[in-house]
């Protein structure tokens, strides 16, 4: 390919194409645009990119994104901070946060254990959930992980930290589809798999 394009051409496709869900294809249509625009939308774009990379970080105390040092749901006293429910991504509490149905606290994971994938429990962030469930006071936790295998052992892995604690901890229903991604799941969905969680 560099035979044509050249070598700039040529890396600026393979580092789009290393986004998720680019394929080769669109990678070169990304990056025949990105050539083609003026110089200051180019380096918008760019600057962009690094003051997120820069100036987003985690809340201190559910770890979602963020780039204060709580997130807006964090400060908001009006939360249930009796419940908290631990989702594997920001996208997931978005999600829930749509259904306007739950009004307690959240704890984002940023993953799901995946032995496949050589991700364990020490690489996403269940040190900070527990470490948050010695200082505030939490009476129940809700699992909210996705409904597939990575989900499913990180749901029974965490419920197995917190029986000691006497927390009780609850898995939501299984309204949503099996193998499912939450992110994708509709309102309705969830607000059911959420009514009809259980005790783990
Ligand atoms: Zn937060």
């Amino acid at each position: 390919m560099s035979g044509y394009y050249g070598d700039k051409m040529v890396a600026l496709i393979e580092e789009l194409s290393r986004l998720p869900g680019i394929g080769t294809k669109s990678a070169q249509r990304l990056a025949f645009h990105i050539i083609s625009l003026p110089k200051e939308k180019v380096k918008k774009l760019a600057d962009t990119l690094v003051d997120a990379k820069e100036n987003i970080s985690y809340c201190e105390r559910c770890c979602t994104i963020t780039d204060d040092k709580l997130c807006p749901i964090c400060k908001d006293e009006k939360r249930a901070n009796h419940q908290l429910m631990v989702v594997e991504d920001s996208r997931d509490m978005a999600a829930y946060e749509k259904t306007k149905e739950y009004k307690g606290l959240y704890h984002i994971l940023h993953g799901a254990i995946s032995p496949m994938m050589g991700v364990g429990p020490s690489d996403i962030k269940i040190k900070e959930l527990l470490e948050r469930l010695q200082k505030e006071e939490v009476d129940e936790v809700i699992i909210a992980t996705n409904p597939n295998i990575e989900g499913e052992a990180t749901a029974m892995y965490i419920s197995k930290l917190l029986k000691p604690l006497g927390i009780t901890t609850t898995r939501i229903a299984h309204g949503v589809p099996v193998g499912g991604d939450l992110e994708y799941v509709d309102e309705v969905t969830l607000s059911r798999a959420l009514q009809g969680r259980r005790e783990m």
